[in-house]
């Protein structure tokens, strides 16, 4: 069974417990990383530490930036699906906004 905990290698995340008090994505850097005896290395150098929302919000300013999906999806280090899923809730928040292709009121 599965265990929803809060990270304690300093992110401050929660999720499902990976090894040890880390959350899997970051047992997961820890064990890319070589297993420091100094646990998981930080996040990430490009994409603030929090909660997913922050995350999708950062792809989204990427994207307003002018990234395309793969470039704004490869500055956050995220994975294929969850770009997908960072894509269309960015496509949906421009139609909800009143994007382009949304045709104009009267
Ligand atoms: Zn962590």
């Amino acid at each position: 069974m599965s265990r929803v905990i809060t990270c304690t290698c300093g992110c401050d995340r929660t999720g499902e417990l990976g090894v040890r008090t880390w959350i899997r994505p970051c047992a997961m850097r820890w064990r890319n990383a070589g297993r420091p005896e100094t646990g998981p290395p930080p996040p990430s150098r490009t994409y603030p530490a929090g909660r997913p929302a922050d995350r999708r919000d950062a792809y989204a300013a990427h994207r307003d930036a002018g990234d395309t999906p793969e470039q704004a999806a490869r500055r956050l280090g995220v994975s294929r699906a969850t770009r997908t899923r960072y894509e269309a809730r960015y496509q949906q928040t421009l139609r909800d906004q009143g994007g382009s292709d949304v045709p104009e009121r009267p």
